[in-house]
């Protein structure tokens, strides 16, 4: 596997790391960050921020630079409201206003809510070559990791109301603090800040439950700070250079924008390089498939029909501040035809320099698609069309196709294996009707033919017998022209009588190249029955 970059690149990730290395002077390794509250299942448009910072990670690695890729879950957030479709409506709600690390998990066994969705996450991101250093803020914040940034957030309280105030309607109230306490008694946020006791005492009053009470920030779990002064002071803490964010947080005085004042003036942190991704919306069958993983298509569902370089192919070869659609409908086939286009691009450099420039772009995009490095030599490629058809008469059965084909190398088994089961679920689950078939069984029997088209049939049942296999596709094509014209038939009516006794259908695949998958046992078995 060769991991060193051939190509001369223009990429929106190479871009942007050599941005990072010239707005952050004098470092010798770098901080990018990402992250989320998991407060829900994790879906695919969140996945595009996590990619893209991989992609920059790659990208400042590969220009010989020490990063680390650090991913914070924001775990110390509130449980806001419960999610639609959970199972255990009523429990749930007795946990609202608590932090969601406390929420149990009602879907499965992990400690909690925010762990089930953390690790549903953390299990799948590997597969496409994304692994982070997870971060928990629950853990931070409960081992008062955060008391001299909660310190001097209070300490500089005017400042970041007044950078605050500048975006809002309506000002903060005049007892205003830039923190909020989960209650020690009843865990819930549904408190109050009555004052500061020195520089790391905190008195608060709870609505829900009546206590009050002053706590020390140096081992207390009870503070933290609110989300948009929660995220500068991780920058300073972490020194983080670079850190993409959603066009919410990226509109006109969203918390980037506060973020970056409060990080500077507060925290005294410059801000990180950045850039605005665009939203991934779904293309075809998403009622079908949100039904897997509750209200929203997650990478896991998205990796059942799209091979982990075809993923990384998606986003990586899309601007991130342009929005596009992840297909279930037919365009996954024209996805798999474009990547293995890319590929085989990739292998065959052109010598004319005119040519150069597009292949360098293909051709970065194509490294920065695989999951581990790239190739030495041109994988083996199998249509994915064709693939399909084969995995049909197959029954699904890849191990079968395998065998079938004869051809594929040891070293490329895995990949190969891979391609199938997510072009065979996509058989299965999206392919429009008239591409689905089944072959029939020659103990079936007969399918009724109109008795010309039968015995056409049956003689070329017997001209397959005879030859198919044997002779060129082109030859026996016109022997199969001249059955159509000794029978006195229209073509179109003929394959009708073809497709019908080979998969009870009217169509199918393309017929002289299905015919010759087929092979001359089956088709003879089939259609020598007429
Ligand atoms: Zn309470």
């Amino acid at each position: 596997m060769n991991t060193e970059t051939k190509a001369h690149s223009t990429h929106w990730a190479d871009i942007t790391a050599d941005k990072i290395i010239r707005e952050r002077k004098g470092k010798d390794s770098y901080v990018c960050a990402s992250g989320i509250t998991p407060s829900g299942t994790v879906h695919i448009g969140n996945f595009r921020e996590i990619i893209s910072v991989e992609l920059v990670v790659r990208a400042l690695r590969q220009k010989g630079k020490k990063v680390r890729f650090i991913y914070s879950w924001d775990d110390y957030d509130v449980f806001r409201k419960v999610p639609e479709n959970m199972p255990k409506q009523e429990l749930l709600e007795t946990y609202l206003r608590k932090p969601i690390t406390l929420v149990p998990d009602v879907l499965g066994d992990e400690k909690s809510y925010a762990a089930h969705n953390e690790k549903s996450l953390e299990k799948i991101l590997p597969v496409v070559g994304v692994e982070p250093e997870y971060i928990y803020q629950a853990e931070r914040y409960r081992a008062s990791k955060y008391a001299e940034g909660i310190r001097t957030a209070l300490d500089y309280r005017d400042v970041i109301r007044g950078q605050l105030d500048a975006h809002r309607t309506t000002p903060l109230a005049e007892d205003w603090y830039p923190v909020s306490v989960f209650c020690t008694k009843c865990d819930r946020d549904t408190t109050k800040v009555t004052g500061r006791d020195g520089d790391y005492g905190i008195s608060y009053i709870c609505d829900s439950c009546g206590n009050s009470e002053t706590v020390d920030l140096r081992n207390t779990s009870a503070v933290k700070l609110p989300w948009r002064i929660d995220w500068p002071m991780r920058w300073s803490v972490e020194g983080v250079d670079f850190e993409p964010a959603g066009k919410d947080h990226h509109s006109e005085g969203g918390s980037f924008d506060t973020a970056k004042l409060t990080g500077k003036e507060v925290f005294g942190h410059e801000p990180p390089v950045t850039f605005q991704y665009d939203f991934v919306r779904i293309k075809g069958g998403s009622g079908k498939i949100s039904s897997s993983s509750g209200e929203v298509v997650s990478l896991a569902d998205v990796l059942r029909f799209y091979q982990p370089e075809v993923v990384r192919y998606l986003f990586a070869g899309t601007r991130p501040n342009s929005e596009f659609a992840i297909s279930f409908d037919l365009d996954v086939l024209k996805v798999y035809e474009d990547y293995d286009k890319v590929e085989r691009n990739y292998f065959n450099k052109p010598e004319n320099p005119k040519k150069l420039k597009k292949w360098e772009k293909d051709a970065r995009i194509y490294e920065l698609s695989q999951v581990r490095g790239v190739p030495e030599a041109l994988p083996y490629q199998i249509q994915i069309r064709h693939l399909t058809t084969l995995l049909q008469i197959h029954s699904g059965d890849i191990d079968a196709v395998i065998q079938y084909l004869g051809v594929v190398p040891e070293a490329d088994l895995e990949g190969f294996r891979v391609r199938a089961a997510c072009a065979w679920n996509w058989v299965k689950e999206f392919a429009p009707e008239d591409f689905r078939f089944s072959l029939r069984k020659a103990d079936e029997g007969r399918v009724e033919l109109a008795e010309g088209l039968s015995a056409a049939v049956g003689s070329l049942g017997k001209l397959a017998a005879d030859k198919l296999g044997d002779i060129p596709e082109k030859e026996f094509s016109n022997l199969m022209y001249d059955v159509i014209h000794e029978h006195e038939l229209e073509s179109g009516e003929f394959f009708i009588g073809v497709y019908q006794a080979l998969i009870g259908k009217d169509k199918g695949p393309r017929l002289l190249n299905f015919l010759h998958v087929l092979g001359k046992e089956t088709v003879s078995g089939l259609l020598g029955q007429y």
